[in-house]
Order: structure tokens, then C-alpha cells, then sequence
């Protein structure tokens, strides 16, 4: 998954942008790459310097740095993408202890994750058994309906013929 808005200028390597990502507070945080100013600070590049660039979960790997932009925003920022069966999948920054169950924001606490992994996560499993329960209540009293509704078409279409 690729958010459709970005505007993609060209393609990094990735060792021509993690050893310049700066991780200490002291560190140069603007550096100009291939003629575009980027803030080498930038959470997510410092996650991926310090935590690697594989899915934590799935260990899907990132493979390349796109340089992009929303088209609003004058300045670019790199995005890390990974492929799977052939798909772009970007790759994000994840917290290990969530920042509303009282995680810090500090690297220690992060984790890389690829956006497919990313977006199951979002549904914690408790909601999906809820869902599945759900879905499962509403397709037995489907059937039941569909059974009963049955019957009587049946009885209906039987009835003409037989005259
Ligand atoms: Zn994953």
C-alpha cells in the first residue's frame, strides 16, 4: 500500500540514507540529498536507523527509500518500502507499549512494522473475535430466515404446476 497522494521524485538505496540519518540530539539534522533539503532527524528515519528496517511482525524487509511529498508541502521526506508479491508496501514506525497505554515516544520503545501488519494491529485480536462472533450470529440467523423463506417459495411454486 502506497498513500496515492505523494508525489514520488525518484529512488534512494538504502545505504544512501541510513548511515546519514542523525540520532543524537548534537547531530546535523538537514541534509541535502540529490539536490533536496531532508530533515535526517525525522522520527521514523531514526526508528529504522536504530530498529532495522524488517517488519517486526511478519519480517517483511525494506528494500528502498522513496524521496516524496504531498504536493502542498515544499519539502520532501524519504518513506521506506518493502515488496510483497510484487506490491509496495510501505513501512512504518510502530510503538511497543502504545503511547495512550502509557508508552514513551522514546526509539527504545519502537519497533518497525509494514503497513499491512500496521493496519491488523489496529483491530486488536478481542475486537476481531467480537467481529467473528458477530458475523457468525448474523449468517446462522441468515440461514434460518433463508430456511423459512425457502419453504415457503417452494410451497408457492409447487402449487401453480400441480393444477
Ligand atoms: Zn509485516
Amino acid at each position: 500500500m502506497r498513500d496515492p497522494n505523494l508525489v514520488r521524485k525518484e529512488m534512494l538505496e538504502i545505504a544512501e540514507v541510513l548511515p546519514f540519518v542523525a540520532t543524537s540530539s548534537d547531530a546535523e539534522a538537514l541534509y541535502t540529498i540529490k539536490g533536496d533539503i531532508i530533515n535526517m532527524a525525522a522520527p521514523k528515519l531514526q526508528n529504522f536507523a536504530l530498529n532495522g528496517v524488517k517488519c517486526h511482525r511478519c519480517k517483511l524487509e525494506g528494500e528502498y527509500f522513496a524521496k516524496e511529498k504531498y504536493p502542498t508541502i515544499p519539502f520532501y521526506h524519504l518513506n521506506l518500502y518493502g515488496m510483497r508479491n510484487g506490491r509496495e508496501t510501505q513501512m512504518l514506525r510502530d510503538f511497543i507499549v502504545a503511547i495512550e497505554k502509557g508508552g514513551t515516544d522514546s526509539l527504545e520503545n519502537q519497533q518497525t512494522i509494514c503497513f499491512n501488519c500496521h493496519k491488523k494491529q489496529v483491530n486488536p485480536p478481542a475486537d476481531l473475535e467480537a467481529q467473528r462472533r458477530k458475523r457468525a450470529k448474523k449468517r446462522s440467523e441468515n440461514k434460518a430466515k433463508k430456511a423459512a423463506g425457502e419453504v415457503k417459495v417452494k410451497v408457492g411454486e409447487k402449487k401453480p404446476r400441480r393444477i
